[in-house]
This record gives C-alpha cells, sequence and structure tokens, in this order.
C-alpha cells in the first residue's frame, strides 16, 4: 500500500474537496494513518444496527462517521474559509504552524 503523508491532525478543522461529502467541513476525530483514514466529525454518516447487547436491551440504529480517505480533506483555512493547501512553517519559540499557501494565513497546531 502507498504510504501517504498525513497532512492532518486530530483535532485540525478540514474541508472535504472530493467524493460524495464534497464541501463539508469538520473537526478530525480521529486518523487512522495504516488505513490512510481520517474520521471527521458529521460527516460522512452511516447507519448501523446495534446488536442488543447484555446491558441495553434495545437494540436499534445508531448513526456513525465512517472513515474517509485523506486525500479527500485539506486542511480549512479561516480565512480563505475553505480547505487549502498548506505549508509548515518553525516558528520562534521553536513550535511548528501551518501556513497557508493562499493567503499566508498563520495557523498554530495544539
Ligand atoms: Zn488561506
Amino acid at each position: 500500500m502507498e504510504f501517504i503523508r498525513f497532512h492532518v491532525r486530530k483535532n485540525d478543522m478540514v474541508q472535504v474537496i472530493a467524493g460524495k461529502e464534497k464541501g463539508k467541513t469538520g473537526k478530525v476525530l480521529k486518523v487512522l494513518p495504516k488505513k490512510n483514514r481520517v474520521v471527521v466529525e458529521k460527516v460522512n454518516f452511516i447507519k448501523r444496527h446495534s446488536r442488543p447487547t447484555g446491558r441495553t436491551r434495545q437494540g436499534g440504529i445508531i448513526q456513525k462517521e465512517a472513515p474517509i480517505h485523506v486525500s479527500n480533506v485539506l486542511v480549512l483555512c479561516p480565512k480563505c474559509n475553505k480547505g487549502v493547501r498548506m505549508g509548515t512553517k518553525v516558528l520562534e519559540d521553536g513550535k511548528k504552524a501551518l501556513v497557508c499557501k493562499k493567503c499566508g494565513e498563520l495557523m498554530e497546531r495544539k
């Protein structure tokens, strides 16, 4: 499998740029490096039937975010208000920040 360098991290705000969820934005909840996928909040909901288990007698349908391919998302630039390609920059204090390649906006990562 091809290894993709992840350009997004957990808690990044991203926009979906391809696929059926194109245009949606959300926070990265989970990264799955081995699968080259990410789980984005409120994106790519799937319905699952949950089986009744010991404690909760009731089964039912639960909605859950399904992972999407990492190449389908870009980090959301608050200034451009859309998903853009980001560069990285090392700040004076040694922290790394993202730089929007379109508008030059700096975004610190937590
Ligand atoms: Zn920008």
